[in-house]
C-alpha cells in the first residue's frame, strides 16, 4: 500500500471497536482524511495524545485506493490545543465548529482555507480572545469560503445599497431591504451588516474590537441556521451553547 503524510487537524476520534480507533483530520491542503488509527483503543497505545480533539500535527498513514478508509500507521503532535479546547467554557464550540466542518466539507477537497482559518480560531482563543466572537467570524468566514454567504451590502430584490437594516430571505438566500421584505422574521441591523463587511479583511485577532457594538448571539443563531438549511441537517452540538438556551 503507498504511504503518504500530511498536517492536519484531528476533529473527531471515536471507537470502531474493542482495539482501534475512527479518526476524522481536517488536513492542509487534501479536505478531509478518514483513516483507522489501529490500537489506538488500547489503554497504552503508541498514538498517545495525538489524537485528542484538534491536536494539529504531522500524521502518516498508509491507503488503498479501493477503500474509503486509510490506516494511521504514526504521527507527531505540532501544537496541542487540548488544554484550551476541553476548558467547560469551551468545549462545546468546539464541537460545533468541528461538526460543522465534518458534515460540509467534502472528503479530498483541496483548499486549504479551512485548515488555516480553524487554526486562526484556536489561537484566538489560546490567546484569550472571546470565544462566542470567535465562533461568530468562524461561521461568517465558513460560509463565505462556501460560496453561501449572502452580499450585506445589496437587496437581493432591488439592489438597493442602501440598508440600515436587512431582512433574511426565508431560504437564506440573500438579504432584502425594509421596502422589499415580505413575511420574513431575521434581520441583520446596521452595526451586523458592517460586522460582515469588517472580517472580509481583518483577522479573527482582531475581533475584540467589536466587542460591546452589539451582542452576537442573535448572529450566531442566524447563521447557525443558514448553515443547517444549506446542509440539509440540523446541529447536535449547537442545543449545549448559551446563544441557544
Ligand atoms: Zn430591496
Amino acid at each position: 500500500m503507498p504511504q503518504a503524510s500530511t498536517s492536519a487537524l484531528v476533529l473527531s476520534t471515536t471507537p470502531l471497536n474493542e482495539q482501534d480507533k475512527l479518526v476524522c483530520l481536517l488536513t492542509s491542503n487534501q479536505g478531509l482524511l478518514k483513516a483507522v488509527a489501529p490500537g489506538a483503543a488500547k489503554m497504552k497505545n503508541r498514538f498517545g495524545s495525538l489524537l485528542e480533539l484538534f491536536t494539529a500535527g504531522d500524521f502518516y498513514y498508509y491507503w488503498n485506493e479501493e477503500k474509503e478508509l486509510a490506516t494511521l500507521s504514526k504521527g507527531e503532535i505540532r501544537q496541542s490545543f487540548f488544554a484550551v479546547v476541553s476548558m467547560a467554557e469551551n468545549i462545546f464550540y468546539f464541537y460545533l465548529i468541528a461538526e460543522i466542518v465534518l458534515k460540509f466539507i467534502p472528503l479530498n477537497q483541496c483548499d486549504d482555507r479551512m485548515y488555516k482559518l480553524l487554526l486562526a480560531i484556536l489561537r484566538g482563543r489560546e490567546n484569550k480572545l472571546a470565544m462566542d466572537w470567535l465562533l461568530l467570524y468562524f461561521l461568517v468566514w465558513f460560509l463565505r469560503s462556501e460560496g453561501l454567504l449572502f452580499n450585506p451590502g445589496r437587496c437581493s430584490n432591488c439592489s438597493t445599497a442602501r440598508m440600515s437594516r436587512a431582512w433574511v430571505r426565508n431560504d437564506y438566500r440573500g438579504l432584502l431591504c425594509s421596502n422589499c421584505k415580505t413575511s420574513e422574521r431575521l434581520t441583520l441591523d446596521r452595526e451586523e451588516l458592517a460586522y460582515i463587511h469588517w472580517t472580509a479583511r481583518h483577522h479573527p485577532q482582531d475581533s475584540g474590537l467589536w466587542a460591546g457594538r452589539f451582542l452576537p448571539a442573535s448572529m450566531i443563531r442566524l447563521l447557525v441556521g443558514k448553515v443547517e438549511y444549506h446542509g440539509e441537517f440540523a446541529l447536535q452540538s449547537s442545543r449545549y451553547l448559551p446563544e441557544f438556551r
